[in-house]
């Protein structure tokens, strides 16, 4: 059956689990990421499709049904898989999107590797996913397609389906021109964008970066620009906009540009927050620190999350402030994501050796300076070590967003706790009460760890109190609410489901 809503995104809305050898579609385990609310929409729309890929080793014959109907707490909807080779896979994936266009969106130029991108492969797998969605979507529908490695879908369905609204979100950043045009499809990337109907972004730096770069290389004319809301511009941020273009004409067809920051579930956050789990697990966090200070870093293992960068400023603390020595404990979580590449077997290495370097120099038998955490914490767990860490320390050198900011002043029920944020993640310019600094100056990341270490409980609590109603106002269902609106279904209510505590 047609669907009115088709959301087009790389990985499957579930997880595949085999109980005697019978498959089973079980809810991702991390609760509180987007999949659950982009699968909110469904509930929305009179019927839903999600494309996604799947590992076939012969994908015209592939083992697996390749739509299948899924009856959830978020209604019913297909999911139609792709079947792809473990080697498109890698192409499309691993080596085109991880490689190439990876750091070129973060902006580090010296990592981007051009030789290994099979271009043809990249082609062929956004286009298998456009003829897919194609499939799926009934006569105007809305077709949602997330994100860079699908870069080129809009282009393609806009062939194949003239009659259907596509609205693309950016999850990454996007980089300034300068940087965008180092990757040789430049144009045919922004060709493909521009057959949208809506682009959205989280800030509105991105679309104005967006717009140079379309702008550098095509008759690209601004129809609108408006002035940037207040809660979005605040001038103290390295990715402050003033104003921003909203509506852009390409080759006849107009696009409406979206500059949509992405948050976090509050409610369900809160309701966590306030469990007798989360209480009994902060006492024992608490107990264990005694009278020591815990400042708490979370985030993947990736260049762009800046983690070598903030242990060596906690070594030049410690260096600096034998005072400190026994007083404080930084927590450092850092997540592999993806195992099998090196760049970031590298970084998990120099990772381990200055974690190790920091503990052998200035720790004892009774006091480990720094426990650095290579598995994933369960997200119960971090809610509670949200609520005793008296600093989160979240300094990627740069970031789209960054979620984990926001989960700490949503879970800080209590109104306290200071968050030490680089200026550098798209979260800076919602987030202007932080402590806010910049990880290329060892200066500004040192002076501001020490300043938050001593902050007094007024100051701490003025800010909590600001960042905490910029949250909550700015939260998950007001992120929906403005794709609902982008999308042109206005009249749609929006009530996302929280899952359960
Ligand atoms: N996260 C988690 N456990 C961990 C580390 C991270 O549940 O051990 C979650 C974290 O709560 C957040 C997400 O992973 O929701 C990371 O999102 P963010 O936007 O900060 O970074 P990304 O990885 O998307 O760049």
């Amino acid at each position: 059956m047609s669907s009115n809503l088709v959301i087009v995104y790389h990985r499957q809305p579930y997880e595949e689990v085999e109980v005697d050898g019978k498959i089973e579609y079980r809810e991702n385990k991390s609760p509180n990421g987007i999949v659950p609310t982009l699968k909110s929409f469904f509930g929305r729309f009179e019927k839903g499709a999600w494309v996604a890929w799947k590992e076939a080793e012969d994908p015209s014959n592939p083992d697996f049904e390749r739509v299948i109907e899924i009856d959830d707490q978020y209604g019913t909807y297909s999911v139609s898989r792709l079947p792809l080779t473990r080697e498109q896979v890698s192409s499309f994936y691993h080596v085109s999107s991880k490689e190439a266009f990876w750091p070129i969106l973060h902006g580090f130029k010296e990592r981007y590797n051009y030789d290994p991108v099979d271009w043809p492969t990249f082609r062929e797998v956004n286009w298998a996913f456009a003829e897919a969605a194609a499939a799926e979507a009934a006569e105007g529908a809305v077709v949602w397609v997330h994100d860079y490695n699908l870069w080129l879908v809009p282009g393609y369905l806009r062939k194949l389906r003239p009659d259907v609204k596509i609205s693309f979100y950016h999850h990454t950043p996007f980089p300034s021109a300068d940087i965008f045009n180092v990757l040789p499809w430049r144009k045919e990337i922004l060709e493909s964008l521009l057959a949208c109907d809506v682009v959205g972004f989280h800030i509105p730096r991105y679309v104005n970066n967006f717009v140079h770069a379309a702008r550098s290389l095509l008759e690209v004319d601004v129809l609108k620009r408006e002035k940037v809301k207040p809660e979005l511009s605040s001038q103290t941020s390295a990715l402050s906009e003033q104003s921003v273009p909203t509506r852009l004409t390409y080759g006849g067809h107009e696009i409406t540009l979206q500059a949509s920051p992405v948050g976090v579930d509050v409610e369900y956050i809160e309701r966590l927050a306030g469990t007798e789990e989360t209480a009994v697990k902060l006492a024992e966090v608490r107990k264990e620190l005694g009278e020591a200070q815990l400042i708490l870093s979370v985030g993947r293992t990736d260049y762009t999350k800046g983690g070598i960068e903030q242990l060596q400023s906690y070594e030049r603390l410690l260096d600096s402030r034998p005072d400190l020595r026994g007083k404080v404990r930084l927590m450092h979580v850092s997540v592999a994501a993806n195992r099998n590449m090196v760049a970031y077997e590298e970084i998990q290495n120099d990772l381990e050796q200055l974690a190790g370097r920091i503990n052998g120099r200035f720790g004892s038998f009774e006091w480990q300076p720094v426990a650095l955490i290579s598995q994933p914490v369960p997200f119960r767990d971090l809610i509670a070590y949200y609520q005793a860490a008296d600093v989160a320390w979240i300094t990627p050198l740069a970031d789209g967003m960054n979620l984990v900011c926001k989960e700490y002043c949503a879970a800080r029920t209590d109104g306290d706790g200071v968050l030490v944020l680089s200026e550098f993640a798209g979260a800076a310019v919602e987030l202007s009460s932080a402590v806010l600094t910049n990880p290329f100056s060892h200066r500004a990341m040192d002076s501001a760890i020490s300043a938050a270490l001593v902050m007094s409980e007024e100051d701490r609590r003025a800010r909590m109190e600001e960042m905490r109603r910029v949250v909550s106002k700015h939260d998950i269902r007001f992120w929906a609410e403005d794709q609902i609106q982008a999308f042109g279904a206005k009249d749609l209510p929006v009530s996302l489901v929280s899952p359960a505590a």
